[in-house]
C-alpha cells in the first residue's frame, strides 16, 4: 500500500464529519494519506471487515456496525471489551485490534472545558442508556466518579447497565428525576432527544445543584435546549463537538504515526459545516 488511507464505516455514512477533521489534519501535518466514507449494508459488514487490510490502515466504525467491529477484533483493549464494541480499528503484525474512543473523547472535552472537574464531581446523572451511555458511565467511573445515577426511559436497560457497572450505579425513572438533581454535580445527556429531528428533552432544572455542569452529548443543533436552559441558569456547560473531535486524535495517531490536536481553527471548521455558531 503506498498512501495510507483510512476510511469509516457505516450505514448510511454520508452524514459522517470524521472525513473532515482528518483530511485538516493530513493536511495540517503534510501526510501523504486519505481518509474515505464506506457505506456498507449489515450483510456485509463481516467481508468487508476481513478485507480491511487489503485498502486501509484501519478504520472508524459508526452505526450500525460498532458491536460486529468488535466481533471480528483479533484484540481488543479493555474499553473496548467492556463496552463490547468498537469504533476505532488497526492493524498490529496484520492482527485486527480495535479500542472505543467515545471514552476518551468523553472526557478529553471535560478536561479541557472543566479542569478539575473529577475532584468537584461526587454525584452524576446520566440520561439515557443506549451505546454511549455505556461509554460515558465507564469514562466517570474510571476518572473516580463515586455515584452514578441512570435515568431511561426503558428502564429494563438502565436496570442491565447498573448490572454491569456495579455498585456505584443506580437506575430511577425520568418521573424521579426532580429530588436527584439537587444532588447531582454533573448532569449528561446521553439519549438522542434534544437532536435535530428528535423531540426535545423536556427536564425542569430547577432543582439542579447550583454548581452543577451540564453536559449534553447532542452535537447537531451545538446548542441543545437542555444546554441553552442550563446556561440560562449560570450552569456551565459542554457541548458535544468536542467530544466527537476527540475521539478522533487516537485514531489518526495509530494510522498516521503523528498525535493531532483538537484546535479552535478545527473546531471552527466543523462548526461551519454544521452551520453553527460558538455560543458563549
Ligand atoms: P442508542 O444506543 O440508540 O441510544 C439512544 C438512547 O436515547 C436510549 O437511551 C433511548 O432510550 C433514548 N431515546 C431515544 N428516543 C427517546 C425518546 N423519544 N424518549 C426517551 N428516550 C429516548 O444511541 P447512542 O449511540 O447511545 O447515541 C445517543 C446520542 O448520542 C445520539 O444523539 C448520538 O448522536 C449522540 N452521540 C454523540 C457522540 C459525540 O461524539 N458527541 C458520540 C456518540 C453518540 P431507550 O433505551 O428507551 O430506547
Amino acid at each position: 500500500m503506498s498512501l495510507r488511507r483510512a476510511c469509516v464505516i457505516g450505514h448510511p455514512v454520508a452524514h459522517s464529519r470524521s472525513p473532515l477533521i482528518h483530511r485538516y489534519w493530513l493536511k495540517e501535518h503534510r501526510i501523504e494519506g486519505d481518509y474515505v466514507r464506506e457505506d456498507v449494508a449489515p450483510e456485509a459488514i463481516e467481508r468487508f471487515l476481513d478485507r480491511l487490510g487489503e485498502r486501509y490502515v484501519g478504520a472508524n466504525v459508526t452505526i450500525p456496525h460498532k458491536e460486529a467491529a468488535f466481533r471480528k477484533l483479533k484484540r481488543a483493549d479493555p474499553v473496548a471489551r467492556a463496552l463490547g464494541a468498537a469504533n476505532t480499528l488497526w492493524f498490529e503484525d496484520g492482527a485486527l485490534c480495535g479500542s472505543n474512543t467515545d471514552v476518551y473523547g468523553f472526557s478529553a472535552h471535560l478536561d479541557e472545558s472543566l479542569p478539575g472537574w473529577e475532584k468537584r464531581t461526587v454525584t452524576a446523572l446520566v440520561l439515557g442508556a443506549g451505546g454511549a451511555a455505556r461509554g460515558v458511565i465507564y469514562a466517570l467511573l474510571e476518572r473516580g466518579v463515586r455515584r452514578i445515577a441512570i435515568a431511561n426511559r426503558t428502564r429494563a436497560r438502565g436496570e442491565a447497565l447498573a448490572r454491569q457497572f456495579g455498585e456505584k450505579c443506580t437506575v430511577m425513572d425520568f418521573a424521579e428525576l426532580s429530588p436527584r438533581l439537587a444532588e447531582t454535580d454533573l448532569l449528561v445527556n446521553t439519549t438522542s432527544l434534544g437532536m435535530k429531528g428528535q423531540p426535545s428533552l423536556e427536564i425542569d432544572l430547577l432543582p439542579l445543584k447550583r454548581a452543577a455542569a451540564v453536559y449534553d452529548i447532542v452535537y447537531v443543533p451545538l446548542e441543545t435546549r437542555l444546554l441553552a436552559a442550563a446556561r440560562a441558569r449560570g450552569h456551565p456547560v459542554i457541548d458535544g463537538l468536542g467530544m466527537l473531535l476527540h475521539q478522533a486524535v487516537p485514531g489518526f495517531e495509530r494510522w498516521f504515526g503523528v498525535r493531532p490536536k483538537v484546535t479552535p481553527a478545527l473546531r471552527a471548521l466543523l462548526l461551519a459545516d454544521l452551520g453553527e455558531k460558538e455560543r458563549r
